[in-house]
């Protein structure tokens, strides 16, 4: 008896092919490549590429050029390679492209196919055309994540580095932390040039103070120049916004010199876009870090504020470092006439004679004592002492080199050290500093005061027989002082005695 439930023909039809390849979302297709390769044919290709792409399935059954058009160009000469290698190695034909879809867009098909060799020595491959494009987008936002991830370790890292650098800052070393600063924050945010600037009091002119360029990229102004502000009028408005509001400011272009000066033949370099990220200093911004880049590339949305966060770690450094050189200067020097004190001349002293022991360097000292200042105070009263003393120690700067020590040695009395110099040019120093105050006026509330200096001086090299000290040499100034004050006061001894001023 037949039965009405009756199984398909085993021998499947094209009609049923047809049918199955209709409910496969993707496109499949069988492709046909020449044995010279110059000829190629899509001789079966599911309707789905009418639905997707747009194409008529015929074209492509006569000619595979047609698919051409819409593949993405430069997807094109991949595909191509991936076919004849394909061909060559009969391995599958595996590769991904982006396909134009009928509403013009793109997206990612990746392409699945098996070769085989026909006798004629062409090749026909069966296989589907399968967007991925949901996979690589999903894959594009991994990899967004895994960046933006790694990027956010790498800036905490470098505002730790950074961070810990500044707390370790040596006296000495601020410059090359700010320079290392500089440099690896252009590194992190790909800059081409970072610098610092410093402004002016009155904010009219800055100063290049540091500067980081990337290998390559040449230094527009060179570190220790001066600008006037007045002269870049585009800069000023952004600038004094800076200062005002403690603000980041882009400036879109930076130039190199005032504008009136710009003549047309020189190309105006070709700066995209320059955030500068003030520094502020006890409340004041002092001056602002420039991030240039050359080229525009696409920036993160919150980079003005990775800069600000950066830059105030340079900020906060900065600060203390000024509070430290304020402290140091303060505990050595005299604040009564800015003079360095004790604390700093015994232990200079000291390695002075150490100096002159190892390396036969002399040294002098002179021993200098206001004389008869008791009556001065008394006469003038203690004040006019003192305007006496801070007079007396602005000669002394006066007619000294910056590489002399002048010291406040106690109540009247300074000591000059003179590093590497004999006793000749030491006489001729202390004399025109005694004859400079004998000549001076010293006048305090309307009234003159007499002023005389006497000197003692003593250099370290002085004796051969004995070895000198700090103690040594010292007594010998003061005892030549001693003996300048019996000789009548306002002159100076020497080890050759007593000095014609
Ligand atoms: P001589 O010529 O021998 O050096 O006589 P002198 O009066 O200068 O010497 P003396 O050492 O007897 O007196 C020094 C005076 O200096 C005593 C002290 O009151 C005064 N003196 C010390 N330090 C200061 C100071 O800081 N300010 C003022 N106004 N006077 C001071
Ligand atoms: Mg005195
Ligand atoms: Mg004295």
């Amino acid at each position: 008896m037949a039965t009405s439930h009756q199984r398909p023909a085993a021998e499947p039809s094209s009609d049923f092919f047809r049918k199955l390849a209709s409910g496969i979302p993707d496109i499949l297709f069988v492709y046909w490549l020449s044995a010279d390769t110059q000829m190629h044919s899509y001789p079966y290709v599911s309707d789905q590429v009418r639905d997707l792409l747009d194409i008529d399935p015929d074209a492509l059954v006569r000619d595979a050029i047609s698919i051409l058009p819409y593949i993405h160009p430069d997807d094109i000469e991949g595909s191509r390679l991936a076919v004849l290698e394909s061909a060559r190695t009969l391995k599958p034909w595996q590769w991904r492209a982006r396909l134009k879809l009928r509403d013009n867009g793109f997206e990612w098909f990746e392409t699945h196919a098996r070769p085989e060799r026909q006798p004629d020595g062409s090749t026909i491959w069966y296989g589907q055309f399968f967007n991925i494009q949901n996979y690589m987008d999903l894959q594009q936002e991994l990899m967004g994540r895994e960046a933006e991830s790694s990027f956010q370790a790498g800036f905490q890292k470098l505002v730790a580095d950074l961070s810990a650098e500044f707390i370790n800052l040596g006296f000495d070393s601020i410059d090359e932390c700010v320079d290392d600063l500089l440099e690896r924050a252009g590194e992190f945010f790909s800059m081409d040039r970072v610098y610092l600037y410093a402004f002016s009091e009155e904010h009219t002119s800055m100063t290049k103070t540091h500067q980081w360029c990337r290998t390559g990229v040449p230094a527009m102004v060179e570190v220790d120049e001066t600008v006037c502000l007045d002269a870049y009028e585009e800069l000023r408005r952004p600038l004094m916004d800076l200062i005002e509001h403690n603000q980041v400011e882009v400036i879109e272009s930076m130039p190199d010199r005032p504008a009136d000066v710009l003549s047309d033949s020189e190309p105006v370099q070709g700066v995209t876009s320059v955030f500068c990220v003030p520094v502020r200093v006890r409340g004041d911004v002092v001056g602002f870090v420039g991030f240039e880049t050359l080229n525009s590339k696409p920036q993160r949305d919150d980079l003005d504020h990775l800069l600000f966060i950066v830059t105030s770690l340079l900020s906060v450094a900065l600060e203390r470092h000024l509070l430290e050189e304020t402290l140091f200067n303060q505990s050595i020097r005299d604040p009564m006439t800015g003079l360095l004190n004790r604390r700093y001349l015994m232990p200079r002293i000291q390695e002075l004679v150490e100096r002159a022991e190892r390396y036969g360097e002399d040294f002098t000292l002179a021993m200098l004592d206001i004389d008869h200042f008791k009556q001065i105070n008394d006469s003038v009263g203690h004040l006019g002492g003192d305007y006496t003393l801070r007079r007396f120690a602005d000669i002394l700067l006066k007619l000294t080199r910056a590489s002399d020590v002048v010291a406040r040695f106690g109540g009247e009395e300074f000591m000059l050290v003179f590093p590497d110099t004999g006793v000749e040019v030491v006489h001729q120093m202390v004399s025109r500093i005694l004859r400079n105050v004998r000549n001076t006026e010293f006048v305090f509330e309307g009234r003159e005061i007499p002023v005389t200096i006497s000197a003692g001086i003593a250099s370290a090299l002085e004796t051969d027989d004995q070895k000198a000290t700090v103690d040594s040499v010292v007594a010998l100034a003061d005892k030549r002082l001693y003996l300048a004050k019996q000789a009548g006061r306002d002159c100076a001894v020497a080890a050759s005695g007593e000095l014609q001023i």
